[in-house]
């Protein structure tokens, strides 16, 4: 968290107490946790790839928490995909609702 470098992730499942950087800061993983804020380059970038995607999954979220809430608003696509276990509120907006649990769904996608 202090110096940003990057360890992998066997590092941080083997450390036996919270795991540490060589320069003493603690290693966190490289996803927003909530309550979190995002960098403005991702926000940036997210809102870019969005605005182009032809289809949008999004998963495990109720979409009331900010930021994943505003930046559904920016799809401008009709194959919106909407998966969590129990319905959403924004559930009327998505052209495919799957209500079942994220790893039931994915262990069963075939690509
Ligand atoms: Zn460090």
């Amino acid at each position: 968290m202090n110096c940003k470098k990057f360890y992998d992730a066997n590092y941080v499942f083997e450390s036996k107490e919270i795991p540490k950087c060589s320069c003493g800061g603690t290693i966190k993983p490289d996803v927003v946790l909530y309550e979190e804020g995002l960098d403005d380059n991702t926000i940036m970038n997210s809102i870019k790839v969005i605005l182009n995607a032809d289809v949008l999954i999004v998963a495990g979220t109720s979409l009331t928490v900010y930021p994943a809430s505003g930046l559904i608003n920016y799809y401008r696509g009709n194959k919106l995909v909407l998966i969590n276990r129990d319905a959403i509120p924004f559930d009327y907006k998505a052209n495919l609702v799957i209500n079942e649990s994220l790893g039931k769904v994915f262990e069963n996608l075939e690509i």
